[in-house]
C-alpha cells in the first residue's frame, strides 16, 4: 500500500459512515440491545431502560458529529 492509498481509503470510509448515520441516524441501544427495557434485579418485572428511556434507539454518534459540521458550514 502506498502512502496515498491510506488517507483515501479513510476519507471515503468516514464519508461513507457519516452517509450511512445520515440515513439510519438511529441503532440499537447497546444498553438494553434495542428492546428498550430490561428485566429488574428481582426478575420479575420488565423496566425501562434508562440509557434510552425505553425507546430502544439511540442515536448514533456520527449522526451528532453531522449535525454539528452542519452547523458550522
Ligand atoms: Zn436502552
Amino acid at each position: 500500500m502506498d502512502t496515498l492509498t491510506l488517507p483515501t481509503a479513510l476519507l471515503l470510509w468516514a464519508a461513507g459512515y457519516l452517509i450511512a448515520c445520515t440515513l439510519f441516524p438511529f441503532a440499537a441501544c447497546r444498553n438494553c440491545q434495542g428492546s428498550g427495557k430490561f428485566r429488574s434485579p428481582s426478575g420479575r418485572a420488565w423496566r425501562n431502560c434508562r440509557r434510552c428511556k425505553g425507546t430502544g434507539r439511540r442515536i448514533r454518534l456520527g449522526r451528532r458529529i453531522w449535525a454539528k459540521a452542519r452547523r458550522v458550514l
